[in-house]
């Protein structure tokens, strides 16, 4: 039988669905929305952008005509209105044409727009190439640059200019694929995100390992492994979250971001283990979430979200303690979990980090109490 943690289940706030983060648009994380100052919300990219074209005409990202830009997005003849994304897999239904994505007007028996009686749908396959082909506009257009000037590309001031239209286009696809996630098409999602791990592994090879572009490759991956989780591919899911731990750790480990990221795939992999009943890996990967998390509160001690991270590690690695027969050791991490949270100190404005310090405190008290009588202090 398979061990099953409810804490596992628990402490999911990691997953995609509930806390999208875009690699690109480094959005505040809901955790810390009220502590941040106004202002600081503005993405990475916008203000980049802005102190670029100040300067230099040069440097202004492109703008699309549609208005699918990364902070806007228009629906429009080529999007889907149940997902509110991209078309993927444009199926039309008869009788009444109106055009929805496979996965999406599956699940319906009357036609959302219309609300007529779906009698069968059919493949709308020359639609779909229009949207690929937009798509591709969209998701290629720093490939067009290169391939037109190779000697200018490596002139210092092309390279911006790429970083910029790239930020644009990942940002796009994130979105799409964000989008199409959330509306439960993951394999919209995927192919999406599929396209935007190319890309940027194709700058990659160009411009070699930057910060910024490992840091988008390893969140992107790292949503594609949950893209396979959610279609129940755990070998690949696997693949792509240990692919991203790779990327992720060549970065310097004082971005809290990065750091955030890296322990969550390290723990998504120890949940994969945890249910294939695979243990001791298990363990080895939520043992290197903690330790990443616990160099991160070294960096950043008053961030109260890190601290009920290091909480949340120590009580993973502790609950697989347990289940391994290591009963002290088990204990031991569940104490110190508690002693963690009882003596954090959250602001009053911090409500939602109050609801989760409570919850994990209930689970790691509802543990110490299942403690074997024969290991009483
Ligand atoms: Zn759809
Ligand atoms: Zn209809």
């Amino acid at each position: 039988m398979k061990p099953v943690c409810p804490f596992v289940k628990a402490a999911r706030p990691d997953e995609m669905t509930s806390k999208p983060v875009c690699p690109f648009v480094k959005y505040t994380r809901p955790d810390e929305t009220n502590s941040k100052k106004p202002g600081e919300n503005l993405c990475k990219h916008q203000q980049e952008t802005e102190s670029k074209t100040t300067g230099d005409s040069a440097t202004v990202p492109p703008k699309c005509p549609f208005g699918y830009d990364s902070e806007t997005f228009k629906l429009g003849p080529f999007s889907c209105i149940i997902c509110q994304a991209l078309l993927f897999e444009s199926s039309k239904c008869v009788p009444c044409s109106h055009v929805y994505c496979k996965a999406c007007i599956l699940r319906f028996k009357d036609c959302p727009i219309c609300g007529a009686d779906i009698e069968k749908i059919e493949a709308d396959s020359k639609l779909q190439d229009m949207v690929d082909r937009f798509i591709e506009g969209h998701a290629r257009i720093k490939r067009s640059h290169s391939n037109i000037d190779k000697e200018e590309e490596v002139r210092e001031k092309k390279q911006v200019i790429y970083a910029d239209v790239s930020l644009e286009r990942g940002a796009f696809l994130v979105q799409q694929a964000m989008r199409a996630f959330r509306a439960q098409n993951v394999e919209s999602a995927k192919s999406r995100l599929s396209l935007c791990a190319e890309d940027i592994r194709e700058q990659l090879e160009r411009m070699g390992n930057t910060s910024d572009l490992c840091s988008q490759l390893g969140a992107v991956l790292g949503m594609l492994g949950d893209c396979c989780r959610a279609l129940g591919e755990a070998g690949s899911a696997v693949t792509y979250f240990e692919e991203s731990v790779e990327f992720l750790s060549k970065l310097p480990m004082d971005d809290l971001e990065i750091t955030h990221t890296l322990s969550v795939s390290l723990n998504k992999i120890g949940d994969l283990k945890y249910y294939d009943g695979e243990l001791q890996a298990a363990r080895c990967y939520y043992f290197r979430s903690l330790n990443v998390r616990r160099d991160a509160i070294k960096h950043h001690s008053d961030v109260s979200s890190q601290i009920l991270d290091v909480a949340v590690s120590l009580a993973k690695v502790a609950d697989v303690d347990r289940s391994l027969g290591n009963e002290d050791v088990a204990v031991d991490g569940f104490r110190e979990a508690v002693k963690l949270l009882e003596s954090l100190e959250l602001k009053s404005e911090e409500t939602g980090l109050e609801q989760r310090r409570l919850s994990v405190l209930e689970f790691l008290k509802s543990q110490l109490a299942e403690k074997q009588p024969d290991t009483t202090q």
